[in-house]
């Protein structure tokens, strides 16, 4: 086997690329150069072939294009079958995939297909003659891991978002686009995609969002949720909930923040109605400045935080909406 290219996964939603998978440009370049050989990608979608140019102009060698509209649904088996025509194209030695939802779930499946070694959600990645080096966070992050792996089998990484820079796009890089041929059993058709629910537009991306206003159990009810939402609103903020919200069904799962949802690090953290679990703080203690709304003067996110009011939300918080909007002159 040739062993020294690097195949980085293109994930696309509708005719986009993911922006994670964009990233493994600025993972795979070094590593291909250390090994002196290409830097494959990989574009999986439908309709993507203004993707499949994107690649080619992030530093791509080569760009291999797996385009039908059975891969444009986000199924791991049916991408899994695309990894695998590209790794028979182009006999990679290390193959990039994007720590997302589908590549965490596609590169366990290619790994144990093809007897291979899977170091899981890198930040880092080094690579020499024998041996495949990567960092990766454990322990809610609390840790930073070294693992290994032998390059005397192929080595799939799945690499964690935000990790490395998407290199600056050079639109003069002109690379071919070859048309990969996928072949899908029945077994791969088996599972479907019924429904693909969007983020409403307009919506403050929370992972992003300088200010974030975080609803809890205390809030009552889904209704009761206005109240958060007219706080957020008053601060440019976003809205995220707590899993016991999100388990009642009181907000959608996306707004959930800690172990088992997302990261967040707001310049303003604000919770409302929140007791400040273990698992809910791992996603928000990194915030610059933490403030709570609780009548419990013991719940540990009072303990936490650098300013909280004690009291009834249903009191506090529509005297602060209202205090906002005056000082902002939007009332
Ligand atoms: C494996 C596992 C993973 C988990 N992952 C997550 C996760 O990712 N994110 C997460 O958030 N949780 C997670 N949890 C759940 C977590 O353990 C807690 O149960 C959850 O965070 C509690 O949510 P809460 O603070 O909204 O509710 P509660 O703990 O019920 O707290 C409600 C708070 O509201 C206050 N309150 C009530 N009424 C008022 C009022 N009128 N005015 C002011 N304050 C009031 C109360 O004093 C209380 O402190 C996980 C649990 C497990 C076991």
């Amino acid at each position: 086997m040739a062993q020294e290219r690097v195949l980085v996964v293109v994930e696309t939603v509708g005719s986009e690329a993911r922006p994670a998978s964009l990233e493994l440009f600025g993972a795979g370049r070094p590593l291909a150069d250390r090994l002196g050989g290409e830097l494959v990608g990989l574009v999986i979608g439908s309709g993507v072939q203004r993707v499949a140019e994107l690649a080619g102009h992030l530093g791509a060698d080569r760009v291999l294009l797996a385009d039908d509209p059975a891969l444009g649904e986000p199924v791991a088996a049916r991408a899994a079958r695309a990894v695998e025509a590209a790794i028979a194209a182009s006999d990679p030695a290390l193959i990039l995939l994007p720590a997302t939802t589908l590549g965490r779930d596609v590169a366990p499946l290619l790994a144990a297909t093809f007897r291979a070694a899977h170091l899981v959600n890198c930040v880092r990645i080094e690579v020499d003659d024998e041996t495949v080096t990567a960092t990766r966070p454990v322990y809610q992050d609390k840790l930073l891991t070294t693992v290994r792996a032998a390059r005397s089998q192929r080595v799939f990484v799945t690499v964690r978002s935000g990790a490395f820079a998407v290199p600056e796009a050079q639109p003069g890089l002109q690379v071919p686009i070859e048309q990969l041929a996928v072949s899908l059993t029945d077994a791969d058709r088996a599972v479907v995609v019924t429904q693909l629910v969007e983020k409403p537009k307009g919506m403050t991306n929370l992972e992003n969002a300088p200010i974030v206003v975080v609803g809890g159990r205390g809030v009552g009810s889904a209704e009761n949720f206005r109240l958060v939402e007219e706080l957020a609103a008053a601060l440019d903020g976003a809205v995220g909930c707590t899993r016991a919200v999100s388990d009642l069904g009181w907000r959608p799962h996306y707004e959930q923040i800690g172990q088992t949802g997302k990261n967040i690090r707001p310049k303003l953290y604000l919770g409302v109605g929140v007791s400040g679990a273990v698992q809910h703080t791992v996603g928000m203690r990194s915030s610059d400045t933490i403030v709570v709304i609780n009548r419990d003067p013991n719940a540990p996110l009072v303990k936490m935080a650098d300013f909280a009011i004690v009291g009834d939300l249903f009191e506090i918080v529509p005297r602060l909406t209202k205090r906002l909007r005056e000082l902002r002159g939007t009332a």
